[in-house]
């Protein structure tokens, strides 16, 4: 059993009915059909996702499954008295979007973020100082003081724990990496955070000597504060929670993967009930102590074709290059000491997760950025020679540092690689860091297309998978690696499906798939790349049922 979910009945109820339908699906597949479909689309541009064909113009739903893809003409003569006939008038239609790589999740404490521009921020460390003290002056004290901050106030040697405090005595204070890598706590911070952390992950090691000197906390030292300060289940996170699906559905997103959500999946079902999952959720887990067994849920996957589901286990072994702590071969070229960045666990616990993987099955997911942490993590799997990696998809989470010379040990090792479009736009700072080297061979796509290796999209940002297609057909950061609108929306559906071991389930539109797919505003295929963040989906389904519908269309 895959599920957890508190309403088991439910989730059994789904389970039957698409067992039902797949009958459904198969007798009609098998005998010409002996029942009429419940739904028909047609007079669309209906890209399958799958190459066979490529494009077709309509499609047949019967209960939660496609039963027939084909020409409109074809397809209406399945017609019954009972089917209900959408003209989408030329319309794109395409699978549902898959976002791979999502996090949500909000704060049980009052917190005023201190801000410092629009884009990505990267105030001096007197800049951050500064604003901290006019924040507290306004601001009551049991309030926190959150500041997203980039790599300068890493960088400099002055940033600790007790400048802040001497700069603000009384509020927390926590300054955070903006691409959630890296906190300097506040001693008034620190005072109420380690008592909680200390009571949730007693066994939890500190990370390796200078990851945290100074009270820099790094890896899964940072994310502890944000896990043990996160909202338990209640009706402020499942309104959240329904935000973010009522979100996604005006887009076409059709399936969540919940990435890295520190609270428990019990408690993310819990939240998710309350409100009732529209689309398909699924967690995949990140333990705050990465040596903790695993647990009686932990599973090897999820199943896809379910509303709620939980399954994997994600792993941080370095950080991003935004904190310089993406672990290179090289060096990063805008600070001294021949500094490479560093991973977030020795090679004695990385050795350990993956064995553990070996044994329990389940699926490892693991953020690894730089070149020098995917090598590491290869290194580590081949050295189990009898395992069939392929067959266990392990998942490279952003995975921007797969260089040319390791995109054939990914491929034989089976890596699946969830790239986040969003992060091709970050030129200005990878030319930093990157120096002489370059920019060039770093966060590949088509290469890992060409190679063969399977190529999921997530968010990990800015959710509007528009926009995430944009950066993928322009790659600002690299654009020899682009894809086209097409390789894109197949990585978003197919290729994020087959990370969750789905893609028999979902990830593109012909018999015998769910179906979840969306009619679009616009032919995403034809518009030039700026225009695609304006893109939404008229018609969203998730199963066959209308989830969300915007005129012409609607929901009866
Ligand atoms: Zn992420």
């Amino acid at each position: 059993m895959r599920i957890n979910i508190n309403n088991r009945d439910e989730v059994r109820m789904m389970k039957q009915s698409h067992i039902g339908s797949v009958a459904i699906a198969l007798l009609l597949a098998g005998c010409g059909g002996l029942e009429a479909p419940d739904l028909i689309l047609h007079n669309a541009k209906v890209f399958t996702a799958s190459g066979e064909p490529e494009w077709t113009q309509a499609l047949a739903v019967a209960g939660d499954r496609i039963v027939e893809i084909g020409s409109s003409e074809a397809v209406l003569a399945l017609a019954g008295p009972s089917t209900r006939i959408i003209d989408v008038e030329g319309r794109v239609i395409v699978p549902g979007f898959n976002d791979a790589h999502l996090h949500t999740g909000s704060y049980r404490i009052k917190r005023e973020i201190v801000q410092f521009g629009d884009g990505p921020p990267d105030p001096t460390l007197d800049e951050v100082i500064d604003s901290l003290r006019a924040a507290a002056a306004r601001t009551p004290v049991d309030t926190w003081l959150w500041v997203p901050v980039g790599g300068t106030v890493f960088a400099d040697p002055r940033t600790e724990s007790s400048r802040l405090t001497e700069a603000v005595p009384d509020h927390p204070v926590v300054l955070q990496g903006w691409a959630g890598h890296g906190r300097v706590l506040n001693a008034a911070a620190e005072r109420q955070v380690e008592p909680l952390i200390a009571e949730r992950w007693p066994r939890s090691p500190r990370p390796p000597e200078g990851a945290s000197r100074k009270g820099v906390r790094h890896g899964y030292d940072g994310f502890r504060v944000d896990a043990a300060l996160q909202r338990e289940p209640d009706s402020v996170l499942a309104a959240e929670f329904d935000q973010a699906q009522a979100e996604a559905l005006a887009w076409g997103i059709t399936s969540i993967q919940m990435i890295a959500y520190p609270t428990d999946e019990q408690s993310a079902a819990a939240a998710l009930e309350r409100v009732g999952p529209r689309l398909r959720w699924s967690f995949i887990r990140m333990p705050m102590d990465p040596n903790a067994p695993a647990g009686p849920t932990d599973q090897p996957s999820s199943e896809g074709a379910v509303l709620f589901s939980a399954g994997g286990v994600k792993v941080l072994l370095d950080g991003s290059p935004v904190e310089r702590m993406a672990l290179l071969r090289g060096v990063y070229a805008d600070v001294p000491d021949d500094w490479s960045g560093m991973t977030y666990m020795s090679f004695e616990q990385l050795r350990a997760v993956v064995a553990r993987s070996v044994d329990t099955g389940e699926q490892l997911a693991v953020h690894a950025v730089g070149d020098g942490a995917v090598s590491l993590l290869f290194r580590t799997l081949q050295q189990h020679d009898g395992i069939d990696w392929s067959s266990r998809r392990v998942r490279l989470e952003h995975g921007d540092g797969v260089a040319e010379d390791l995109l054939e040990v990914a491929r034989a090792l089976g890596i699946v690689v969830v790239q986040n479009p969003t992060h091709f736009s970050l030129t200005e700072l990878l030319d930093q860091r990157m120096g002489q080297v370059g920019r060039s061979g770093w966060q590949p796509m088509h290469s890992l297309v060409r190679a063969g290796v399977p190529v999921a999209l997530g968010s990990d940002g800015p959710v509007n998978p528009f926009v995430n297609i944009m950066f993928a057909v322009l790659h600002p950061v690299d654009p020899a690696e682009a894809l086209s609108v097409e390789e894109a929306v197949i990585a978003y559906t197919r290729g994020s499906a087959y990370a969750q071991f789905a893609e028999s389930e979902k990830g593109t539109l012909e018999p015998g798939r769910l179906a979840d797919l969306a009619v679009l505003s616009q032919d995403i295929f034809e518009i030039a790349p700026d225009q695609l963040p304006a893109t939404t989906s008229l018609l969203t389904l998730v199963g066959g049922s209308i989830a969300q519908a915007k005129p012409p269309f609607s929901v009866r």
